[in-house]
């Protein structure tokens, strides 16, 4: 299985999760659009993979909650490649509060990020996948697809809502060839992660150590953080998959932190 030549859309790619997704594509031959927030920074990302090949990739600006920036950087991509094989909706956030203390404002932003994201780029994705008769859709769910945390209201809400999302595009993408499917990582340590565990901390009135030890790693089999590397390989699983057999799933890669 490789993706040579495909022409692949990562949304939040110039750092973290999706920056990894994009070298394990760019490896296997594809074309990649690093999609996210500053040009300067998907660019600077996209250059250090095209040199290291086979594939390329290219910088694209774009703000997944704007409807005309995720128009406009589809159609950038379409004009250069002239198609569009793989979309991975990636880009995200994290904010923690009790419910009772979440300010709205937070849980419009978050809600926004994960959920119109996702929509929009599909939505923008679709007739091109339509119009060639396939196409992959990926969607960055996690563990919080599944399974509920203290402090976390608005992302457990959005990543479980990404788990819908996939299955109704699986059921409507079937007749045009095109797939839809969720990755759901455990803990993997990224300036995301990073930033909570100061937070967590707090809230929670436990020292750093603690969040890493109890509150992140305490279900897993073996204590360990899940990698960028095999968020990255399923990614590469689900776009690469030989047959439309492999749609409306998610998968959990997570150290055993939740089992199906
Ligand atoms: P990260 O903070 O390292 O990277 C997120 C990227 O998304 C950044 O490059 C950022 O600029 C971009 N981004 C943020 N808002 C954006 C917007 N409105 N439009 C376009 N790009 C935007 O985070 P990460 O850990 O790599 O997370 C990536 C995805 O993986 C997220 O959806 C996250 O929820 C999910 N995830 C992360 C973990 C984890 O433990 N790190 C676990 C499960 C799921």
């Amino acid at each position: 299985m490789n993706l040579q030549d495909k022409s692949c859309i990562i949304t939040g790619a110039a750092r973290g999760i999706g920056a990894t997704i994009a070298k394990r594509y760019v490896k296997s031959g594809a074309k990649v659009a690093i999609a996210d927030l500053r040009l300067s920074d998907a660019e600077q990302t996209a250059a250090g993979l095209t040199a290291m090949g086979p594939g390329s990739a290219m910088g694209v600006e774009m703000n997944v909650t704007d409807e005309a920036a995720v128009n406009a950087g589809v159609a950038k991509v379409i004009d250069a490649w002239g198609s569009v094989d793989v979309l991975v909706s990636n880009a995200g956030i994290q904010i923690v509060h009790e419910l009772q203390d979440f300010p709205f404002d937070d849980w419009k932003k978050l809600l926004s990020i994960h959920l119109d994201g996702a929509f929009l780029t599909s939505k923008a994705c679709l007739p091109h996948m339509y119009g060639q008769g396939s196409g992959a859709i990926i969607f960055m769910g996690s563990v919080h697809s599944k399974e509920a945390s203290p402090l976390k209201s608005a992302y457990v809400t959005a990543k479980h809502g990404l788990l819908g999302l996939a299955r109704v595009i699986s059921k409507e993408g079937a007749k045009h060839g095109v797939r839809a499917n969720v990755i759901c990582p455990g803990f993997v340590r990224t300036p995301l992660v990073d930033k909570q565990i100061p937070e967590q901390a707090a809230e929670l009135g436990i020292s750093e150590d603690e969040v890493i030890k109890r509150v992140m790693l305490g279900g897993t089999v073996d204590g360990e953080f899940t990698t960028v590397e095999d968020v990255a390989e399923v990614a590469h699983v689900f776009a690469a998959f030989p047959s439309n057999a492999l749609t409306g799933q998610s998968l959990v890669v997570s150290h055993g932190w939740f089992m199906e």
